[in-house]
């Protein structure tokens, strides 16, 4: 609604800014034109009248002419006078030139016939107030339009003894100048037309009826008025609109110009229609104009407000965006806080069950120890029985004075402390808890202290070892207590799956590729669940029969994977067992 008002206003001023440009444009152009008309009228005017001017001064040269004096003296003769007046008519292109009495009587004429003169104003003029006379006025039967001139003669005594009178046809002096462009009129005192280069304008008058004195003058011509003129004044012209005919201006400025020499009035008619065409197409012009910007104005606002209604649109779409952007990310910041939330109970999980574990190894260690004890203390016994027959024989020895054999005996006995010497550190050992942090390690070291503290077990089983100890050491990232207990983890399980076997052959390997493997193998019964032997408390083992508590393999596992490693079970295809232990090799020259 505020658009159409908004382009209703602007149509409104383009109009009104229009109507303005018309409106100085055909001042101006009137000024112009009216310029041109008075100039033109000028020029009309001096010609009518100079042609006038002509048989005027023809009435005063011949008023004054020797033959006409003596004439109306009484001593002239007639004939002699019109002779020359004939003479004086043809040559000055006048239509009747008459010398008069004052009475009215024709004295002489150029004519044959003349017209009669009865009691004119322009006679009356010249005779009784010895001035001249001048009078225009229609011929009643030719229908001639005359303008007649009449010079006193005077008496060689003073007074008037008559009148020249020169009569001129208006029609031959005007058919002249009939072709000229600009319509051009002249009216005589009673505002007739009398003259003019348009035939349509004769004896047209706005002045009728007549006044009574105008009488016979115009001798029965067919005055009429001006056919339908409208009189309107813009900027001080004044402008008629007639139907005159196809060569009157239907339009036009009226001027005037009083000619008082020939007693007439000079009028023009000067079209008006090149400056209103030309004005209309100033304001179509500017109209167009002012119809193409508003136009181009109203595509412009029409394209900000689509721009806009865009904008906006894309400003909702972005808040939209936003709040969602702002919901979801206040979702995942809630998610994120329950997963760090969850990442906290964890890690205090894992540090309980890193504590649990510790405890566990522990008690895995204890279980061990538990289960070694009986074989232990049949290890310590056997030296010890040993020792003390040695001893016992080392005496008889000396008694019998055969000090080389007691030496021999006491050499076994310090052999067989030494032995169970070892085999108490390596106890005392791996009893211990380990609280060192990871160090590099001698595995091979590590698996001689385990087979060493087995070897009592190994040989009563009559269990074949297959263990070549590598040349040099190997180094790996570990602690010496927590590799010694899954070796010895995995050697017991290996002995404990043989128990039953008539082959019993326990291998024992290291290899060194990017990792450092040891491989216990045994030709056992196998694994029965291998996907369940890492958990804890999983044990195969008749309870009481071995003490197996299901820890051991579950206790190696942490060990192994809190050093770096990894550890696996599987079955051989010829039978038993295989547990690989992948270790992370170390730096000789860190070695303690
Ligand atoms: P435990 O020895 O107290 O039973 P482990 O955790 O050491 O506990 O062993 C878990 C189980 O894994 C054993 O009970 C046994 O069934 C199986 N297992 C371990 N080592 C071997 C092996 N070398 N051969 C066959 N089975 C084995």
């Amino acid at each position: 609604m505020r658009r159409i008002w908004a382009i209703l206003a602007y149509l409104a001023v383009v109009a009104g800014f229009s109507g303005g440009v018309w409106w100085f444009s055909l001042s101006s152009d009137l000024e112009a034109l009216a310029e041109r008309g008075e100039a033109d009228l000028s020029v009309a005017s001096d010609r009518l009248v100079g042609q006038l001017q002509r048989f005027r001064e023809l009435a005063v040269l011949l008023s004054d002419h020797p033959d006409l004096e003596a004439l109306l003296n009484g001593q002239g003769n007639a004939r002699t006078a019109s002779a020359l007046l004939r003479e004086t008519a043809d040559k000055t292109g006048s239509l009747e030139i008459l010398a008069v009495a004052p009475g009215g009587q024709v004295l002489a004429t150029s004519e044959e016939s003349w017209t009669p003169l009865a009691s004119s104003p322009y006679l009356k003029r010249a005779i009784e107030d010895g001035a001249l006379g001048a009078y225009h006025s229609v011929e009643p039967n030719s229908g001639l339009r005359v303008s007649t001139f009449a010079s006193p003669i005077f008496s060689q005594s003073g007074p008037v003894a008559g009148a020249v009178v020169v009569r001129a046809d208006i029609g031959a002096i005007e058919a002249e100048w009939r072709g000229d462009a600009m319509t051009v009129a002249f009216t005589d005192s009673n505002g007739v037309i009398l003259s003019s280069n348009r035939s349509e304008l004769l004896f047209r008058t706005r002045t009728l009826p007549l006044p009574a004195t105008a009488g016979g003058r115009y001798g029965g011509a067919p005055l009429s008025p001006f056919p339908e003129v409208r009189e309107i004044v813009i900027s001080g012209f004044e402008l008629w609109r007639l139907d005159a005919g196809r060569y009157v201006p239907r339009a036009s400025i009226h001027l005037t110009r009083p000619l008082p020499v020939i007693g007439m009035q000079g009028e023009a008619l000067v079209d008006i229609a090149p400056a209103v065409t030309l004005a209309g197409w100033q304001a179509l012009v500017t109209a167009t104009l002012g119809l193409v910007i508003g136009a181009f104005i109203l595509s412009l606002m029409d394209r900000r407000q689509r721009l806009s209604a865009q904008l906006n649109a894309e400003a909702a779409a972005n808040a939209r965006l936003e709040q969602r952007v702002r919901e979801r990310t206040a979702a995942l910041s809630a998610a994120n806080k329950a997963l760090r939330r969850e990442v906290d109970e964890r890690i205090a999980a894992e540090q309980a069950l890193k504590r649990a574990q510790g405890e566990l190894i522990q008690a895995g260690k204890l279980s061990a120890l538990g289960q070694m004890s009986a074989g232990i203390s049949h290890e310590l016994n056997q030296p010890l029985m040993a020792i003390s027959s040695f001893a016992e024989n080392g005496a008889a020895f000396l008694e019998r004075g055969r000090p080389e054999r007691a030496a021999e005996n006491l050499g076994r006995i310090s052999e067989m402390a030494r032995r169970m010497g070892r085999i108490i550190r390596n106890l005392r050992a791996f009893a211990r808890q380990e609280v060192q942090p990871v160090r590099p390690v001698d595995l091979a070291a590590v698996v001689e202290a385990v087979l060493l503290l087995s070897e009592g077990r190994i040989k009563r089983e009559g269990v074949t070892l297959d263990w070549h100890p590598p040349a040099s050491p190997v180094i790996v990232r570990g602690g010496e207590v927590r590799l010694q207990q899954v070796v010895m983890n995995l050697v017991s399980n290996a002995l404990d799956a043989m128990e039953d076997r008539e082959n019993k052959r326990l291998g024992v390997s290291i290899e060194l590729a990017d990792k450092v493997r040891l491989c216990v193998s045994d030709t056992g019964c196998g694994i029965a669940s291998s996907d369940r032997i890492f958990d804890p408390f999983y044990s195969t083992k008749e309870v009481g029969r071995s003490e197996g508590m299901g820890l051991g393999l579950s206790i190696s596992y942490g060990i192994v994977q809190s050093l770096g490693g990894a550890i696996r079970g599987a079955n051989r295809p010829e039978g038993g067992a295989v547990f690989t232990v992948e270790l992370e090799p170390a730096e000789m020259e860190a070695v303690a």
